[in-house]
């Protein structure tokens, strides 16, 4: 309470031409400032990475940064970018570093802090180009979030997940429709995506350990990451992933 009058205080016209902004700017950090904090989301496909980033992005008002989400706006937005990247992403291919991190580093001096990072980087390298990035743009990294899980705990969550075929809303365990294959929102079939057989789902979590794993030694030489157990069950997870956040926020 005394805070907050001391705050209005100091942001009236009068106080702000006296002591000028700096100050102003200063107190609000010490007195007003809920801490800040910016991270990096890890994990593999179906460790239910998309639900977190939402937790947090609800609970501490962070902005979730998802490059995937970012490219496909620049699409919809018919930007130079988007239509040089539109056939790419068609095709089901990557799109390339340098393409992703320039969207990114537009993104990124516009939030500055508070915010998830989910999609990039994937790999070693691009994890070296994102520590340029950052350094070039003057913002700090203080947690890499990785979520773990075990494979048939994966296997198990990824083969139960059913996809619209007219609008695309996926189901999952968590969150499964109303009526069994049959889609909420639009009353289309929902079926198990080519993507999710229990095969393809090992395939691809081998190819993410092989790549990923240098990723995450290099943040644990850092200091910066922090392994959440992605097996719990989801309410046990949202209130580690908030003690964390909690301890870190500088
Ligand atoms: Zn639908």
């Amino acid at each position: 309470m005394f805070f907050a009058q001391l705050h209005n205080r100091f942001s009236s016209p009068f106080f702000a031409t006296f002591f000028g902004n700096s100050i102003i700017i200063a107190f609000q950090f010490f007195f007003i400032g809920e801490g800040y904090l910016n991270l990096v989301l890890l994990g593999p496909p179906g460790t239910g990475k998309g639900t977190i980033a939402k937790f947090i992005e609800e609970r501490f008002g962070y902005t979730h940064i998802s490059t995937g989400d970012l490219l496909r706006g620049e699409v919809a937005k018919k930007t130079e970018i988007g239509k040089a990247i539109e056939p790419v992403m068609n095709e089901g291919k990557l799109v390339r570093d340098v393409i992703v991190l320039e969207i990114l580093k537009k993104k990124l001096s516009k939030v500055r802090k508070n915010f998830i990072l989910d999609g990039f980087p994937r790999n070693l390298n691009q994890g070296k180009m994102l520590d340029l990035l950052l350094e070039q743009l003057g913002i700090g990294l203080e947690v890499v979030l990785e979520i773990d899980s075990d494979e048939n705990v994966i296997v198990k969550r990824l083969s139960a997940r059913r996809q619209c075929v007219k609008c695309r809303r996926i189901y999952g365990l968590d969150v499964p429709s109303k009526k069994i294959g049959v889609c909420d929102d639009c009353g289309a079939k929902t079926v198990l995506r080519k993507d999710d057989a229990p095969e393809v789902v090992k395939k691809r979590l081998g190819l993410y350990n092989e790549i990923t794993k240098p990723l995450s030694d290099y943040y644990a030489s850092k200091g910066l990451l922090v392994k959440v157990d992605g097996n719990l069950p989801l309410q046990n997870i949202f209130s580690e992933v908030e003690s964390i956040l909690a301890q870190r926020e500088k």
